[in-house]
């Protein structure tokens, strides 16, 4: 009888497989979020016409996906890595 194919995790940086319950890996889980403060309008920005911005940004969305402009607001994901490169990746994790 063949066997059932196990279900492998990888690391996400150098492919190697991890097998769980060996404690040889690490799972990074990564929330984004868009900047959330208010922006700061100016008077230039007060003096633009507001109908006219209105229907640019109306078109903008139109434009764009619903998943795109949740993706521009939030993210969240989750990654595996082995030891190795978690090691590597803790140390400078914006790189
Ligand atoms: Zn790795």
């Amino acid at each position: 009888m063949a066997k059932e194919p196990e279900a492998h995790l990888f690391c996400h940086r150098c492919g190697a497989v991890l097998k769980p319950g060996v404690g040889n890996f690490y799972i990074v889980r990564i929330e984004a979020f868009a900047d959330p403060t208010p922006p700061n309008l100016t008077e230039a920005d007060l003096a633009v016409d507001i109908d006219e911005a209105i229907d640019d940004i109306l078109e903008e969305i139109r434009n764009t996906s619903e998943a795109e402009l949740m993706d521009q607001v939030y993210r969240r994901l989750t990654i595996h890595l082995c030891g190795q490169c978690y090691a590597k990746w803790i140390e400078n994790p914006a790189s």
